[in-house]
């Protein structure tokens, strides 16, 4: 039985201010986690207070990027050393954002999985293709190709490990695919991931809402969901955190 995972990705939303106030809120919620892996992804400016705040609560933090060097000349970049060093038990990897808009490549990816694996970060590796991928019919090549180059090779536990299956066009447009359809990706993505694969997480991201949630995590091969704008309100990820912990399909 592989534990529910709920990820929430706040992208470039929340600074301190709001983050500590998102946490409060949820903490007067008295929302348990129990029985439920549950982490938030805010801004790097907001992590320390994050961390500090969100302690004991059931949330764990994560960070939404990370360089695969320690440290040096890398300006503008942040290390899993220094994640480590506020305590960041979390850290999403190759998110199509960043593949998109920051040119990340899938040997880049694999640097960033292995640094982070290797400093006892648990690592969400993001994979999905394009609208017009899945149109010309390369959707399973090109999930295919990012698991390979990505990620197989190199060696971790798995439950250190989860892999998001994001779908491109799902992000943020309120599009998502039939669940079924994405729970075939999600065998597929299984597979890949050879012995391993059967105690690995794989969460469904996409628009998931509290009213779709259900319908996704329901599916056999679908162990969670990495929410990007539902997150962002307490409310609505509480609603979240609590459908997929009574959760019967
Ligand atoms: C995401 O950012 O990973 C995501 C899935 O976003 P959204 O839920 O807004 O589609």
């Amino acid at each position: 039985m592989r534990k529910l995972l709920i990820g929430g990705n706040w992208k470039m939303y929340k600074g301190v201010e709001e983050t500590i106030k998102f946490a409060n809120l949820f903490k007067e919620k008295k929302v348990s986690t129990e029985g439920v892996d549950v982490f938030l992804a805010p801004p790097f400016t907001s992590l320390v207070d994050a961390v500090r705040i969100f302690k004991g609560s059931g949330i764990s933090v994560g960070a939404q990027n990370l360089f695969w060097e320690d440290e040096g000349a890398y300006t503008g970049e942040v290390s899993s050393v220094f994640l480590k060093e506020i305590g960041v038990d979390w850290v999403i990897i190759g998110h199509s954002e960043r593949r998109t808009y920051f040119g990340e490549t899938n040997a880049g990816v694999k640097k960033k999985v292995e640094k982070a694996l290797q400093k006892q970060l648990k690592v969400v590796i993001c994979v999905g293709e394009t609208e017009e991928e899945r149109e010309e019919g390369k959707a399973k090549e090109v999930v295919d190709k990012q698991i390979e180059e990505g990620l197989l090779g190199i060696e971790y536990d798995a439950e250190n490990l989860a892999v998001a299956y994001e779908p491109v066009w799902a992000i943020g447009t309120g599009k998502t695919p039939h669940p079924e359809d994405a729970e075939e990706m999600h065998s597929i993505i299984r597979e890949k991931l050879g012995a391993k694969g059967e105690s690995i997480r794989i969460m469904y991201g996409g628009s998931v809402k509290t009213h779709n949630i259900k319908d996704f995590i329901c599916q056999e091969n679908i162990d969670g969901a990495l929410i990007g704008g539902a997150s962002l309100d307490v409310d609505g990820f509480s609603d979240m955190i609590n459908i997929a912990k009574e959760i019967k399909c």
